[in-house]
C-alpha cells in the first residue's frame, strides 16, 4: 500500500485566487490591503520565509512592508513598533517573525500586535479567544492543517486525532481547531510516555516537532491520515518532514514535504489579512 498524497498546492492556488479577487475589491474600494512583517534576526531561513511572504503578497496585490529592526533590536523596540503599526490605520496585517533577540519569546512581544491584526494569531488572546470559540486568527499554519484536511474531504468529526507537538503556534492552536470539527483529540509532546502507542491510536496523526524522521511506521495507525507538518533542512539544501519516508506504506494518505501544510500556511496568511481589512 501507498498512502494517497494530500497536496497542498492546488488548495493553495485556490485562496490566493480568492485573496486576489478580494485584495483588488478592497482596493478599488479605497481601503487597500496591507501587510506588515516586523523582523529582528539575521537567520537566513527567517529571511528566505519574509522574502516568499513579500513576493507572495506582491502577486495578490497586496502592499507588504518589511520593518527590519536588526539582530540587535532590544524588545522594547520590538514592542514599541508593534504598537505604532497596530495603531496605523493603513496596516491590516502584522506579523512578528521569529527567531527574536536575545531570547525573547513570540507570544510576549506579539501581546503587542491588536488582535484584530494578529493575521498569524501570535497574540495569546488570539489562542485564548480560539480556544474559547470566539471568532480568532488561528496562526495560519494550524489553520493550514484542518484546511487541507478539509480540503481532500478528510472526515473529521468523531475521529481520533493525534496531534504530536503543543507549540502555541502549531500545536495548540491546531488542536483547538479540530476539536472544533468534532475531532476526539489527544496532544503528545517531548514528555510523552511511549508516544508509539499513542500516537499509533489516531485515525489522522499531525507531526509538528521539527525532527527529521521522528514519526516513523510504528507510531502510525494503518490507514491513518498523516500531515506532516514539520520542516527540516537537510545539508543539499532540501527540506524533509518530520514523518520517515517508510509511513507512505503504512499510511492511508500523507501530505508531502515540501508541497504540503508550507504553501498554504503562506496563502492563508494573506487571506486573513484581506479579511483582517475592516469592513
Ligand atoms: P517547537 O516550538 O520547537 O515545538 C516542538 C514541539 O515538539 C514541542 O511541543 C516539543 O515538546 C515537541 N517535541 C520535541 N521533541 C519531541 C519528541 N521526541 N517526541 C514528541 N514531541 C516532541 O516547534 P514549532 O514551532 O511548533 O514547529 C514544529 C515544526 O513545524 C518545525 O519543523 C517547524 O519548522 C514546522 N513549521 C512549519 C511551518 C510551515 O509553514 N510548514 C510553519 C511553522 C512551523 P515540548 O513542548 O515538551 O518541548
Amino acid at each position: 500500500m501507498s498512502a494517497r498524497p494530500l497536496p497542498g498546492r492546488d488548495l493553495a492556488a485556490a485562496i490566493r485566487t480568492d485573496t486576489a479577487e478580494r485584495a483588488a475589491e478592497l482596493a478599488a474600494a479605497g481601503r487597500p490591503p496591507k501587510l506588515a512583517v516586523v523582523t529582528a534576526t539575521a537567520d537566513e531561513s527567517s529571511a528566505w520565509y519574509v522574502r516568499s511572504i513579500v513576493t507572495a503578497a506582491g502577486k495578490a496585490g497586496i502592499a507588504c512592508e518589511v520593518v527590519d529592526l536588526g539582530p540587535e533590536a532590544p524588545a522594547a523596540e520590538i514592542r514599541e513598533r508593534l504598537e505604532s503599526l497596530s495603531a496605523d490605520g493603513q496596516v491590516s496585517g502584522i506579523i512578528l517573525q521569529t527567531p527574536l533577540p536575545g531570547g525573547a519569546k513570540l507570544e510576549d512581544l506579539a501581546s503587542a500586535i491588536v488582535p484584530a491584526k494578529d493575521v498569524d494569531g501570535a497574540n495569546p488572546l488570539s489562542l485564548g479567544r480560539l480556544a474559547a470559540g470566539l471568532p480568532a486568527f488561528a496562526p495560519a499554519t494550524a489553520e493550514a492543517v484542518v484546511r487541507i484536511l478539509e480540503h481532500h474531504g478528510v472526515e473529521l468529526a468523531g475521529r481520533h486525532a493525534v496531534v504530536v507537538g503543543r507549540s502555541t503556534v502549531v500545536g495548540k492552536p491546531a488542536a483547538h481547531l479540530l476539536l472544533d470539527r468534532h475531532a476526539t483529540v489527544t496532544v503528545c509532546h517531548s514528555r510523552t510516555a511511549d508516544l508509539p502507542a499513542v500516537t499509533s491510536a489516531g485515525d489522522i496523526l499531525v507531526a509538528a516537532v521539527g525532527r527529521a524522521g521522528l514519526i516513523t511506521a510504528e507510531h502510525v495507525k494503518p490507514g491513518a491520515v498523516v500531515v506532516d507538518v514539520g520542516t527540516n533542512p537537510t545539508d543539499d539544501g532540501g527540506l524533509v518532514g518530520d514523518v520517515d519516508p517508510a509511513v507512505a506504506e503504512r499510511a492511508g494518505a500523507l501530505t508531502p514535504v515540501p508541497g504540503g501544510v508550507g504553501p498554504v500556511t503562506t496563502a492563508l496568511l494573506l487571506w486573513h489579512t484581506v479579511r483582517a481589512v475592516r469592513e
